[in-house]
């Protein structure tokens, strides 16, 4: 799969973010670990067929955060986000992921 890395964006407090075909990272040389982790986040965001991911990302990261009151705590509870974190460190991940497989992760 293609992924576009745009570098040295001008983020104040996130590393990374994926919007399909794109990957804007804070740093001029980001990790091979948010890479990877942005390119789940491209996975999980061809298979929703792009626009759903985002709703479905905000809703899910809402509703945490009103059950928890924290918004980084919901950040870090949203299914794509686990899945992501869990797999990052695992260049081969990708290769035998399961269609939506961020459900388990919810
Ligand atoms: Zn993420």
């Amino acid at each position: 799969m293609q992924m576009i890395v745009i570098r040295g964006v001008n983020f104040k407090t996130i590393e990374g973010i994926a919007l399909w075909p794109f990957v804007l990272v804070r740093s001029k040389n980001p990790s091979p670990r948010l890479l990877f982790h942005e390119r789940i986040h491209l996975r999980q965001q061809l298979e929703m067929l792009i626009l759903p991911f985002y709703i479905w990302y905000v809703l899910e990261w809402a509703l945490k955060w009103i059950r928890c009151k924290d918004a980084a705590k919901a950040y870090y509870a949203i299914g794509f986000e686990r899945e992501a974190y869990a797999n990052e460190q695992n260049p081969a991940y990708l290769n035998t992921r399961r269609f939506w497989n961020f459900i388990p992760y919810i």
